[in-house]
């Protein structure tokens, strides 16, 4: 039974796949609301201004119609602190389309805090499978399911070479899926059936290639060097505003191409060899060889940004801590002199013709999910598994209690069919 509920599950995102245009035509929050566009002042960090608002409070700035924002979700290592999650950037732009660039672990509680409707952030593109890249994917898939998101979302990820083809992106979801075959055929009529399901998109990993183009906006994607074949960098470019992202790579002669005349890019950079030794634990030649070689060092990072001259150049990758930005701060300025964040989780930056503002997000940490825009559909009992006879034996009798229960709480008209029956 589990079987063939999970057949039939790909084959409902299968078929979703050709109707999502109309998911798009939906998607748009600014159609949505019908409020004016008139951007809310977004510079509150110009001179003299210190009167003006200098945080961002979730959903109370409309972005103006060529706005670009971009907020981290994401920004530490591997190895999980809660004051920095692993890899996770989300763009929203002022058409009211947002994209998740990675999904490392521990970001999707970061992106709960945003209360964007699962069904608005539901397009995600992974650079490379590092579990800090792509180890929240179960949390935004499933987790997102149970947060009210009605329609399959989609993923986006570079193939693996011909030889190792269990090194794509499609391997690593539908194994991802599978795994979670008693989860996923347990929620199916419990929750929306279609939520469940999920489009992949695979592109090459190997050349430059133009992955999305939808509405105006067009992903590219291009090889990333970092420790074997398969990562990739990705562009983002909409309306004459470009996002660039590294996701990991070592500094490169394609990333510097097609970085070059961005608004914002995120080029990582790792921690220094010394801090790698002296406060992570690493043995010297360890340190070095993941520090100096896997990754990006700092001043190789900044040398990086010299040569694509970003209007925000944002370094993430690193514990960004009072005792290490300084001496991360010092190597990249060594290279690089222009406008530089170094980055901490929930950072706000906001793009328009003037300038590249950066801000701090207020963090409520206490939220529920939002309501999606496609309302909320009731479960289909077809897709549903039930308990075996042998479990419903073992249920203690307190059917009195539990009818009071539905009537107090105003649901008594699903009483009598969701009694569990042999
Ligand atoms: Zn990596
Ligand atoms: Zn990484």
């Amino acid at each position: 039974m589990q079987q063939s509920s999970r057949v039939r599950r790909f084959a409902v995102a299968l078929v979703m796949i050709g109707a999502f245009s109309a998911a798009y035509a939906l998607g748009r929050s600014d159609e949505r609301s019908g409020r004016d566009l008139t951007p809310v002042p977004a510079f509150a960090q110009e001179a003299g201004d210190g009167l003006k608002r200098k945080t961002y409070y979730p959903n109370t700035e409309e972005l103006a119609p060529n706005e670009m924002r971009v907020i981290s979700l994401g920004t530490g290592m591997p190895n999980q602190r809660k004051s920095q999650a692993s890899a996770c950037w989300l763009v929203e732009l002022g058409n009211g389309d947002k994209f998740l660039f990675d999904l490392g672990t521990g970001s999707v509680a970061n992106l709960s805090v945003l209360e964007i409707p699962y069904d608005l952030v539901n397009k995600a593109f992974i650079g490379h499978l590092h579990s800090d890249h792509v180890g929240d994917f179960a949390a935004w898939f499933i987790g997102g399911w149970v947060g009210n998101r009605q329609r399959p979302p989609r993923i986006w990820g570079p193939d693996g070479p011909a030889d190792h083809p269990n090194w794509g992106t499609q391997y690593y979801v539908e194994r991802q899926v599978e795994s979670y075959a008693w989860d996923i055929d347990g929620r199916s009529g419990r929750l929306p059936t279609a939520g469940g399901g999920i489009e992949v998109n695979e592109f090459p990993h190997d050349r430059f290639s133009v992955v999305y183009e939808e509405d105006g906006v067009k992903i590219s994607a291009w090889p990333a060097v970092h420790i074997m074949a398969g990562p990739v960098s990705f562009s983002l470019e909409w309306n004459g505003r470009k996002f660039v992202f590294s996701s990991d790579t070592y500094p490169n002669q394609w990333f510097i191409e097609h970085g070059k005349n961005a608004d914002i890019v995120i080029h990582e950079t790792f921690g220094t060899i010394r801090q790698n030794i002296d406060l992570q634990g690493w043995a010297p030649e360890n340190s070095a060889m993941v520090s100096a070689r896997v990754h990006t060092p700092p001043a190789a990072a900044g040398k990086v940004f010299s040569m694509v001259e970003p209007r925000m150049a944002i370094a993430y990758h690193f514990f960004n801590d009072t005792d290490t930005w300084q001496e991360m701060y010092d190597e990249i300025r060594s290279t690089y002199s222009g406008p530089l964040s170094l980055a901490k989780d929930l950072m706000v930056w906001n793009v328009t013709d003037e300038g590249v503002t950066v801000r701090d997000v207020v963090a409520q940490e206490a939220v529920w999910p939002a309501v999606s825009p496609y309302g909320s559909a009731p479960p289909d009992a077809a897709d549903r598994e039930e308990l075996p006879p042998w479990l419903v034996d073992g249920i203690q009798p307190m059917e009195d209690i539990i009818k009071g229960y539905y009537e107090r709480q105003g649901v008594a008209e699903f009483y009598e069919q969701q009694i569990p029956r042999k």
